[in-house]
């Protein structure tokens, strides 16, 4: 959505050349986002716990402070990136006398709650604030095909986009704080129901002693077709009208049948196409058989039942 630069590009701070930025937590991640901004050349500027994690960045030219108040107070831009919410309140509630006129970038992973209240919290220190999630693991850092996600202040954003580019393809969510924390929780979710589908998916030819990677060659190519199914539905969510005219729920529930019968045949755990079943029996059951599979929205959404 938002290309990379060519190179590293200025930013606030300083006017001229990559600006600098204070990276908090050194963990498998945060040691990532730091090797990634020297990479692109921004003084870097690092803390953490164990200061030993350090030791690998400083010798990449990474600047080491003695304390989190010390590595926040070195630049206008400092990005945290520890384990969870706890430990993030506790590095800040020993530094947070450093954090007036400075940028906060949260990657941290949170819940939209957590992201609302550390903005407000950052907010009444004198501080910007961005919420952030990392949609890559570690090695996948500074690729710029990956997704890093924000939300917060859209100024805030675009004045630190130079610098947040080092991490991959900033993608821009909104205002509201708790976005970036509840897209990556959506995205994490889709992720989990598809690897697990091709992974049952696996199992099942696997019984008939086909590879794994023959298998995922053919699965490659459906989940392109997927992505086609997910564009034409998404309209019909928006609008609430789900006109089955490619393929009924009636009609998949009679499809997912001979998948249970498969994976009973061959020993195949039938947890998954069971509780797919289920939900496509309940949107059936509240009149949407003759809709499109998009219909099973209105179960997600509530339930409980309902229209
Ligand atoms: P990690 O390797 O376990 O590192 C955890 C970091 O948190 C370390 O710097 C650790 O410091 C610090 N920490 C833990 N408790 C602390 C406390 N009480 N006070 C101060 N610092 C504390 O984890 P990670 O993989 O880097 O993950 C960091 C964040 O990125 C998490 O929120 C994770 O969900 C998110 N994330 C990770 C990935 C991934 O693939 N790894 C992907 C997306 C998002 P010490 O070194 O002193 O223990």
């Amino acid at each position: 959505m938002n290309p990379l630069p060519d190179a590293a590009s200025s930013s606030v701070g300083t006017g001229q050349g990559p600006a600098p930025v204070t990276v908090i937590g050194l963990g498998a991640m945060g040691s990532a986002l730091a090797a990634a901004l020297l990479e692109r050349g921004h003084p870097t500027t690092v803390w953490n716990r164990s200061a030993e994690k350090a030791a690998p960045l400083v010798e990449r030219g990474a600047r080491p402070a003695a304390t989190a108040g010390a590595a926040i107070a070195a630049s206008p831009l400092v990005i945290a990136c520890v384990l969870d919410q706890t430990a993030l309140d506790t590095v800040l509630a020993d530094a947070s006398g450093s954090l007036a006129g400075k940028t906060l970038v949260n990657l941290t992973s949170g819940s939209p709650e957590q992201a609302r209240a550390t903005a407000a919290w950052a907010g009444s220190r004198g501080a910007d604030y961005l919420d952030g999630a990392i949609m890559t693991t570690p090695p996948g850092v500074g690729d710029p095909r990956m997704m890093i996600l924000f939300s917060g202040p859209r100024a805030v954003f675009e004045a630190h986009r130079p610098a947040l580019s080092a991490f991959g393809d900033p993608l821009y969510l909104g205002a509201d704080p708790g976005l970036a924390s509840l897209f990556d929780a959506a995205l994490l979710g889709l992720m989990w129901s598809t690897m697990t589908g091709w992974l049952h998916g696996t199992a099942l030819v696997g019984a008939e002693a086909a590879p794994a990677t023959d298998f995922t060659a053919v699965a490659i190519r459906w989940l392109s077709a997927v992505t086609g199914f997910l564009s034409t539905y998404a309209p019909q969510v928006d609008a609430g009208h789900y006109p089955g005219d490619d393929a009924t729920v009636d009609v998949q529930i009679a499809a997912i049948g001979h998948l249970i019968h498969a994976s009973e045949a061959s020993g195949v755990d039938t947890a998954l196409p069971e509780l797919l079943r289920a939900t496509m029996e309940r949107a059936s059951a509240r009149g949407h058989g003759r809709d499109s599979y998009a219909s099973l929205i209105e179960v997600l959404r509530k339930p409980e039942g309902g229209a």
